[in-house]
């Protein structure tokens, strides 16, 4: 398994993390298989969209603000209940189709850390399933 560290700066923030992932994919000389990613946190989550336009990401985290905010009546003590449930609506896992050795991405697709209790250090864990 690999793991990539990822740096946050803001509480809420999507990090773009392809082009680690890409080389990751590289590294592995994997040319159709499986890329299966993976976040051991409950405070951020994983993504897949568009990379093309940044006011996508501000949109959606602004969408998930409103539905979810943040001083909002929450049972959970911590001051974080929002980025819990946020969490859990966005999800932990992805996985993304390798072919010629790269990851199968729509166009304007990107994959991206989504944190909702930064800034922190994440981990992202990384297993490549070989399928040819
Ligand atoms: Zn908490």
């Amino acid at each position: 398994m690999e793991i990539i560290n990822v740096k946050t700066g803001r509480r809420k923030e999507f990090v773009e993390i392809t082009s680690q992932i890409e080389d990751i994919v590289r590294k592995s000389n994997v040319k159709n298989g499986i890329c299966f990613l993976y976040v051991p946190h409950t405070t951020c989550g994983l993504t897949i969209n568009e990379n093309a336009d940044p006011s996508v990401k501000k949109d959606i985290i602004d969408k998930l603000d409103e539905l979810v905010p943040e001083d909002g009546n929450y049972s959970h003590m911590e001051g974080n209940a929002d980025a819990h449930i946020k969490s859990s609506i966005v999800g932990h896992s992805l996985y993304v189709f390798i072919e010629n050795g790269r990851l199968k991405l729509g166009t304007w697709q990107g994959i991206f850390l989504c944190e909702f209790d930064g800034p922190r250090i994440r981990n992202v864990w990384i297993k490549i399933l070989k399928t040819e």
